[in-house]
């Protein structure tokens, strides 16, 4: 079993996406071993997102993340980070996530994607220590 930090950024929050995100992961069949709203402050944001420090959205995104409240989840299972990245479906709603994906479904900017997945085992390691330390 594997673990993968999700995120309901504030886009999903404040368009009522955060049942249908939850509903999906676990429809898929994968558990939830955290779950939680708030609101994040600019130092753990730009830790999050520090590969992208220096690229033209980096601000923008920073900012955007710490907008308002957010979900933060640690979900679990066989194969969790590869299986939430595929149901959110890939980083543009429109040019690469395909319709029954949450991105494809829900989203047509992509700065406001709605949801974060961990991309790997070393990723989802450090994002879960960043957001849940306790666990
Ligand atoms: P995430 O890391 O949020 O799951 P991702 O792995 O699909 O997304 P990344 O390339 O890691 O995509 O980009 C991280 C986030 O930065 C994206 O989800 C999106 O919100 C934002 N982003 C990426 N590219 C752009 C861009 N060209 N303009 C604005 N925002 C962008």
């Amino acid at each position: 079993s594997e673990r993968t930090l999700v995120l309901v950024k504030p886009d999903g929050v404040s368009r009522g996406l955060v049942g249908e995100v939850i509903s999906r992961i676990e429809r898929k069949g994968l558990k939830l071993a955290a779950l939680e709203l708030r609101t994040v402050d600019r130092a753990t944001a730009e830790q999050h997102y520090a590969e992208h420090d220096g690229k033209s959205f980096y601000n923008d995104l920073v900012e955007f993340i710490t907008g308002g409240p957010l979900v933060a989840a640690v979900v679990e299972g066989p194969r969790a980070i590869a299986a939430f990245r595929q149901l959110a479906g890939g980083t543009d709603p429109v040019e690469k996530a395909t319709p029954g994906t949450i991105r494809g479904d829900f989203g047509l900017e992509v700065q406001f994607n709605l949801v974060h997945g961990s991309d790997s085992p070393e990723s989802a390691e450090r994002e879960i220590k960043l957001w849940f330390p306790a666990l």
